[in-house]
C-alpha cells in the first residue's frame, strides 16, 4: 500500500513520534490530538477498516486489544482511557489503514 500514510509510518518512510512497537504493531501519537494523550494503534500489516476483517485476523486484533491497556498505563493513562475505531465514511474514518485511538488525560 504505498499511497497509505500508516504504512508509511510504520515502514519509517514518514516520521512519528512512536510509542510502542513490535512485530505486529505499531503505535504512535496523534497529530492532531483531541486529548492530552492522543494515541493510534495501528496493524503494520495494512488492513483498511474493521469492516474488512476476517477469522484470519482474529489473532492479531486480539494481540493489539491486550496490548492497548498495558500502552495507556505505559503514557499515564493508568487511571483510564477512552478507546475509539472509527469504520467507513459513514463512521468518520479518514485514514484507511484500521488504527485504535487511545486517548485521555494522565491524572
Ligand atoms: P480517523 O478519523 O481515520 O479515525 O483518524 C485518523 C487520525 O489520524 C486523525 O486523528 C488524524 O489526526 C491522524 N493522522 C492523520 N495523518 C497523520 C499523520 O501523518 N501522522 C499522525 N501521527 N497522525 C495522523
Ligand atoms: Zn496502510
Amino acid at each position: 500500500m504505498t499511497d497509505c500514510i500508516f504504512c508509511k509510518i510504520a515502514d519509517k518512510q514518514i516520521p512519528a513520534d512512536i510509542v510502542y512497537e513490535d512485530n505486529d504493531m505499531l503505535c504512535f501519537k496523534d497529530i492532531n490530538p483531541a486529548a492530552p494523550v492522543h494515541l493510534l494503534l495501528i496493524p503494520k500489516q495494512h488492513l483498511v477498516s474493521l469492516a474488512e476483517v476476517g477469522p484470519e485476523h482474529e489473532a492479531l486484533l486480539g494481540k493489539m486489544m491486550v496490548k492497548v491497556p498495558e500502552i495507556a498505563e505505559a503514557n499515564g493513562l493508568g487511571y483510564g482511557f477512552k478507546t475509539h475505531i472509527n469504520t467507513g465514511k459513514g463512521g468518520g474514518q479518514e485514514v484507511f489503514h484500521l488504527h485504535i485511538h487511545i486517548m485521555g488525560r494522565p491524572v
